[in-house]
């Protein structure tokens, strides 16, 4: 997204136009992974060097709670994604951790008897594909799997 589309997502929500918003909104564009906070934050720190890790918390946390990102739980840890995006699901490395966005067309919500839904209307359905990526899957190029599976597990 350009900084003027940004701006204008952001003003679509209320949301003031402050350099750092438009700076964490744009890494989120640019990267077709989802990046956890502190990944945002190396990136966002190239264009604006002075700002803070609890900047781009707070700012990841405003963004969430007018509706622009979401944030995706992925083995512990939350990645984020922009909510204008087209819908979309999501492939997840269990060795590495990245998350890819995934087209599959359009994914149908499985044939359910409206009593199992508890008169629920369901309004999208994200799938997360829980797999290992090629780098992953090659042994001899990586760590092994299981070091970055038990740091998941801690957190
Ligand atoms: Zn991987
Ligand atoms: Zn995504």
């Amino acid at each position: 997204l350009e900084p003027g589309q940004i701006a204008s997502l952001l003003q679509g929500k209320g949301l003031r136009v402050t350099p750092q918003r438009v700076a964490v909104m744009g890494v989120l564009s640019r990267r077709r992974e989802h990046l956890s906070a502190e990944e945002v934050f190396e990136q966002v720190r190239q264009e604006l060097p002075n700002i803070s890790l609890a900047t781009v918390y707070k700012a990841l946390g405003e963004l969430r709670r007018k509706g622009q990102i979401r944030a995706l739980p992925v083995l512990g840890r939350l990645r984020f994604d922009l909510t204008s995006n087209p819908a979309h699901h999501h492939l997840v490395c269990e060795g590495c951790q990245r998350v890819v966005d995934v087209e599959l067309g359009t994914l149908r919500w499985p044939e359910m008897p409206p009593e199992a839904l508890m008169g629920f209307d369901i309004l999208s359905v994200e799938v997360i594909l829980r797999s290992i990526c090629p780098d992953c899957r090659e042994p001899s190029t990586r760590q092994p799997a299981s070091n970055n599976l038990q740091e998941g597990a801690k957190l």
